[in-house]
Formats: C-alpha cells, structure tokens, sequence
C-alpha cells in the first residue's frame, strides 16, 4: 500500500511495507507459536545485537510506550533507601525528574542548557558535590535537540563507584554503537519505534542480570513491575503479564529480521549518517542554518533555526506534508526551532527529494 506521506520525526517513524504486513495476522498471547516463536528469539536478538552475553545480561518487554520504560526502571531500580543523581540537558532528561517526583526518590538534577553537553567533567562535578549518590541516569541521544551526549565519559567517570548507570537509549540503541558492557551500563532504555523500526506500543530494557534480579520487590506500581514482567517472561518461555500487543511484537520481530539484513547497527548507523550528512548539507545550502554545532550533533535527529524572523512553521510545515514529508516541531524554550529526524526507513534518496520539496516550498 502507498504511504501516506515519509515521517522524519523522531518516533514513530516511517516503517518498511514488510513490517506494516507482517501486522495482518492475529496472534494468541499464550500459544507457543507466538510465545517461543516470536517473543523468545527476540529477546536473544536485542542481546545479540548488541554484542551481550546471556549468561551476564537481559532483557524484559513492557507494554506503553518508551517514558512506560524509563519510569519502571527508575521505580524499581532506585529503592527509597538511593540516591539518584540525574544529569538532563532537555525534555527527556527533565521527565526522568518528573519520574523521580512522582515515586517521592532522593534524587539531584544538574539541569544544563538544552545546548550544553552531558559531559564527564559534568558527571565528576555533580558527584565531588554529592558523594552519597548511588544511581546515575542520563539520556543519550535528547531528542529534544538532537544533541548526542558523552556516555563514554561519564562511564569513564563512576566506574569502579558501585553506581547504578541507568541510560535512556530510546532513540540511539540500535541507531548507534553503544558498547554496553564496556561502558558498565546496567539498565538500558529503548521502544520499538524508534532505531529498529517497528511500530509503537511497547518498549524494551536491557539488564545486567543481576541487577534486574535486584529490583525484585522493589516496584511501586503493578503494571511496571520489571521484575514480575522479566519473571514471567523466563518462566513463561516469552510469556507478557498482560495483554500483550501481539501485533506491533510481531512487525518488531519483522523489524528486527531487517536490521540483521542490513547488515546489524554498524551498518544501520552509517545510513543515519548519511541522511543526516546529505540533510544538513543540503539544508545549508538552502541558508538553513543548525542549532548545534557539528561535534555536539547526532545523526538521529537534527534540528534547524526558523530561517528568518517571518518563518511561518505551519505553513511550511502544510506545504511539506501536501508534497507527502512531515517534519516535526522544535522543543526548546529559547530558540525558534524545528526538527528533521533521519531514523526509520529513510534512506539518502528520501532525504534529496525531501530538499528538493523544500527549495520548492521556499520557492
Ligand atoms: C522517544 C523518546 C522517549 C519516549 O517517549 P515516548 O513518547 O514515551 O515514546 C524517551 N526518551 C527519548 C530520548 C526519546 O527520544
């Protein structure tokens, strides 16, 4: 079926026509075929793909989308006892706050600028100034801006601290080369529509067991229980709690099947480079000009100063959306800004037509 129109957005975004149809049939949610079949290897693949071992590392599904994730984890890995310690610099930093006050946790929020990089000299401040911290959470790639922060750092900076390194990876993992293990991160956030490319319903964390088997007891609500969803999960032989949305599980499985086509996240991540190249180039010479500069930038999502103090977004963005591209808001506070994702099934060519839609509309 034709697209309705290319999403470069953040997530959703756009998906293959494969992962749309591998939706068309219905599943039960407690047969073997979709248990074993389905929701069991792909457990071993999101461990795979990114290079864990089973026998130190795993994952449990759950239902919602990427924020469901991010709030169980911090519900059941920060116990009353911890002290988190939360390094933010946008919206999906600051909601990790929001998380925290909500579930009434100890927690410090260093609140940088949304054009200011989490970087490690931020992480051993916080930390000079806060030694009883237990928990470190941060945001990888913040979508807010698309600035790509410095995970390697900090980890470089709480290793050997017996700190909990909780990273919301929601638009990165898979988008980018997170090396996992080697940067000691114990609880890895991420959702199906984003870098893999399926569609949205639920989300996903990768864990070192151990501390996934210390959460045990420690949630405070029942439908984020991530230890009483990953128990029923191993027990169940890929058994969900609760309804599980057996149709966006089975375009995930698709979804995944394609990634490993196209050759695992080293590949998938020189594509988003490339739309992301192709983009800003073209966008500059249109007289676009970026919000960050090129060593802060990601290759997830980009986003673009209003080219002059006229800029009407909405109609630019209609204008857009008739020649079948929908681009996305700005978020931040002091700028006029809008966003153009490279993630989904994007490809260089898509992001040419997309300028050349541009040139037309600016005319
Ligand atoms: C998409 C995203 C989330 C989750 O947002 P939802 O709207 O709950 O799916 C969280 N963090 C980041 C960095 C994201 O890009």
């Amino acid at each position: 079926m034709e697209r309705n129109y290319l999403l470069l957005t953040p997530g959703p975004l756009s998906t293959s026509e494969t992962v749309r149809q591998a939706m068309l049939q219905d599943w039960c949610t407690w047969d073997k075929d979709y248990n074993e079949g389905i929701v069991t290897p792909l457990r071993h693949d999101l461990l795979a793909i990114a290079g864990l071992d089973e026998s130190e590392y795993t994952t449990v599904l759950l239902q919602g989308s990427g924020t469901y994730c991010v709030e169980a984890t911090i519900g059941a890995a920060v116990r009353p006892e911890d002290k988190l310690l939360i390094l933010a610099n946008g919206a999906y930093g600051k909601r990790m706050a929001q998380i925290a006050d909500y579930y009434h946790i100890n927690y410090v929020m260093v609140s940088l600028s949304e054009t200011e990089l989490v970087t490690g000299e931020v992480a051993r401040r916080a930390l000079e100034e806060n030694p009883d911290v237990t928990h470190l959470s941060m945001v990888h790639s913040e979508t807010t801006t698309g600035l790509l922060n410095r995970i390697e750092e900090v980890a470089d900076v709480i290793r050997g601290k017996g700190i909990t390194f909780i990273v919301d990876a929601m638009s990165s993992f898979a988008g980018v080369p997170i090396d996992i293990k080697g940067l000691g991160i114990d609880f890895l956030v991420s959702s199906a529509n984003k870098c893999i490319q399926g569609v949205p319903g639920f989300g996903f964390i990768i864990a070192k067991k151990d501390k996934m088997l210390a959460t045990k007891g420690n949630a405070r609500s029942l439908s984020l229980d991530i230890y009483a969803q990953w128990e029923t999960m191993e027990k169940g032989h890929g058994k969900w709690r609760f309804t599980s949305p057996t149709h966006v599980v089975r375009a995930f499985f698709q979804a995944m099947q394609e990634l490993k086509a196209e050759g695992g996240i080293e590949a998938r991540h020189r594509r988003y480079v490339e739309n992301h190249r192709v983009l800003v180039d073209g966008m500059r010479e249109l007289g676009f000009q970026t919000l960050l500069s090129d060593d802060k930038q990601g290759c997830i999502i980009t986003s673009f100063y209003y080219p002059e103090a006229t800029f009407d977004f909405a109609d630019f963005y209609n204008k857009l959306k008739a020649k079948g591209f929908v681009i996305y808001p700005g978020k931040i506070s002091d700028a006029d800004t809008f966003r153009i994702g490279n993630i989904g099934d994007i490809f260089p060519d898509d992001i040419r037509a997309l300028l050349k839609a541009i040139r037309e509309v600016r005319g």
